[in-house]
């Protein structure tokens, strides 16, 4: 078997717990790293020895978490070395980490580089104190514009910075500021996310208590549409629903989720997708790190699998396929279901009569209005 895979590598410590966040992540003054990269180190050699990775290239490697930043150097390279000694490694393979302001400064995000990482993902979110502060973010502004200069200063020329727009009480003129301030920073790729009210977090219980109050559907709206047109105007190429990149620099290892790549997660709460057998499989690692840690131990990490079946996995290959602007080819769904997109698919005459849905150079993407309905075309197509 030989093929290419993407590696995500789950650490799930940060210094607090952001107020809006849903991912597997733990605020920690402490943390087992050792053990912790041991544990992601065993399990790598367990899922490599299987199919689809046993023989397979890896094709980029994500640390994510979790602030991956708070991890050593010294540890990020040992999981680099391991990797690199358990599977190939291409050439070219892109291999970010996720930094945030606050973590870092020159001399460990050199290190950083020294010890493998290639691409940088900055979390931002905001350059306005008060928008941080609401956020809950454990850095201010001058410590983001001070942990860019330090990416470049530590040699890093491919830089992504997230923003986060649509914050309780934010003004249009504050996203302006934050959208002009990034694109004089000059990243070679940028992330823009409406923020979100996840269940379970305490965002999600003060807005239903009252406490909190979103901002109006017109001005998130005005705030998306300001950074695709600011962006754009800076030379910036959106290519996905939220991210923008200049020419040559679009994250690989996310375009391998849209576009039905295998990956492999490492870590606690990691998921993985495996295209075949049939129509993929996927799975997940126990949540917890302790738990995660014993249960590799153990043997197996593995939380929940599940095998995929034909109307689900013909749904993800639209709905993900379509979060890129470059949309889907239809004779790649048929190649790989066996009937035509719209014979599978219906709902699809629907949209594209409706003006949601474009045909573009051979492929199905959204629309300009389609864009701004993303989500409510994407749930069609569940
Ligand atoms: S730093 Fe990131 S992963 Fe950690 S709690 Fe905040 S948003 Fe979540």
């Amino acid at each position: 078997m030989s093929g290419r895979f993407s590696l995500y590598v789950h650490i799930p410590y940060c210094a607090a717990k952001c107020p809006y966040c849903d991912f597997n992540s733990y605020a920690a003054a402490r943390w087992p790293e050792n053990a912790y990269a041991d544990a992601l180190l065993a399990e790598l050699a367990r899922r490599v020895a299987e199919p689809p990775f046993a023989g397979a290239t890896v094709a980029t490697v994500f640390f994510g978490g979790g602030t991956p930043s708070l991890f050593h150097p010294r540890t990020i390279e040992r999981l680099l070395d391991g990797i690199a000694a358990a599977c190939a490694v291409a050439g070219d393979a892109e291999i970010t980490l996720e930094a945030n302001p606050g973590t870092v400064d020159h001399s460990r995000l050199a290190d950083f580089r020294r010890a493998g990482i290639r691409r940088l993902s900055l979390g931002i979110q905001s350059f306005q104190p008060a928008l941080l502060a609401t956020l809950g973010r454990i850095h201010g502004p001058d410590e983001a514009r001070a942990g860019i200069a330090a990416a470049r200063a530590a040699g890093f020329a491919d830089l992504n910075l997230d923003l986060i727009f649509a914050v309780p009480g934010e003004t249009r003129a504050q996203w302006e500021a934050d959208v002009a301030e990034l694109i004089r920073f000059a990243p070679e790729h940028a992330s823009a996310y409406n923020l979100t009210y996840e269940p379970g977090t305490p965002f999600h219980a003060q807005r239903a208590r009252g406490a909190l109050t979103p901002l109006d559907d017109d001005d998130e709206l005005w705030m998306y549409q300001h950074a695709r047109a600011a962006l754009a105007a800076a030379g910036y190429e959106q290519y996905e629903i939220s991210s923008f990149a200049r020419p040559g620099h679009e994250a690989r290892h996310n375009q391998s989720y849209w576009r039905g790549v295998d990956y492999l997660g490492l870590g606690a709460g990691a998921h993985s997708y495996a295209h075949l057998p049939a129509w993929g499989r996927r799975w997940s690692n126990e949540r917890a790190p302790e738990r995660y840690i014993a249960a590799v131990d153990r043997g197996d990490p593995t939380a929940t699998a599940e095998t995929l079946a034909f109307a689900t996995a013909a749904a993800e290959f639209a709905f993900l396929g379509l979060r890129e602007m470059r949309g889907i080819d239809p004779a790649a769904f048929a190649a790989r279901f066996g009937r035509p997109l719209e014979e599978v698919h219906p709902e699809v005459a629907a949209l594209r009569a409706a003006g949601l849905l474009a045909d573009r150079g051979g492929r199905l993407a959204l629309s300009e209005r389609g864009l701004l309905l993303a989500d409510s075309i994407f749930a069609e197509l569940v």
